[in-house]
């Protein structure tokens, strides 16, 4: 089965999937990670991506739907996805409904790391990213980690779409445009909501035992 990873940016949903990536042999399918990969690549495309992101607003449905479907479509992924970062919308929502039904596969699990504003422009403000192995680390909260990376100190970077202006302008986008779509995944039975604000361990237990069932 897939699962969801759902909430604000910064709720912490890339940590939690390499957690469940390692200790459940999952695939994390982070549309974010896609869109930096491309920009990497330095096409026209690329740019044009990276425009998007660094003014904190969505890269088009075509773009992202057309990577989402190469990830789905891969057998070595079948029915061992999380989903992180998508759906965004209420578009995307019903797209990756569509695809999952036409490749037989099923959302087993929706989880909503549900986080407040002010928390996590304290955690994306702190935020260093791995360029190598995409591990999330907070300068704040992880000093000891930062220092023993294996990748090596010199490839934890700040993203530039992380800075106080592009992360207010993130929320707002997500609460005009991604909060709606709770409501098309709510009313589920496999949907549970996780307070986004605990402690990294608590959350990734509460999900450990989510996944059992
Ligand atoms: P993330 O790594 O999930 O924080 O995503 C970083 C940026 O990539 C977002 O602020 C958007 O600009 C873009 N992005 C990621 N996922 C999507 C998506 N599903 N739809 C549209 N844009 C996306």
């Amino acid at each position: 089965m897939n699962i969801i990873l759902f909430g604000p940016p910064g709720a912490g949903k890339g940590t939690q999937a390499q957690f469940i990536v390692k200790k459940h042999n999952y695939f994390q399918l982070s549309t974010g990670n896609l869109l930096r990969n491309e920009v990497k690549l330095n096409t026209s495309l690329g740019s044009k991506i990276e425009q998007l992101i660094s003014d904190g607003n969505f890269v088009s449905d075509d773009i992202v739907n057309t990577l989402l479907k190469q990830s789905i479509t891969n057998l070595k992924f079948r029915d061992r996805i999380i989903f992180d970062g998508y759906p965004r919308n209420v578009e995307q929502a019903i797209n990756l409904e569509l695809i999952l039904n036409e490749f037989k596969q099923t959302i087993g699990h929706t989880i909503f790391l549900n986080v407040s504003r002010d928390i996590i422009e304290k955690r994306i403000m702190g935020r260093m990213t791995c360029e190598k192995c995409n591990m999330t680390l907070n300068e704040h909260f992880n000093k000891e980690q930062i220092e023993l990376h294996p990748c090596g100190v010199e490839y934890l970077k700040r993203r530039k779409d992380d800075n106080l202006k592009v992360v207010i302008a993130r929320y707002d986008t997500y609460m005009k445009a991604t909060n709606p779509v709770l409501d098309f995944y709510s009313k589920n039975s496999n949907f549970t909501e996780i307070d986004g604000a605990e402690e990294i361990d608590q959350i990734n237990n509460k999900i450990n035992d989510i996944l059992k069932v």
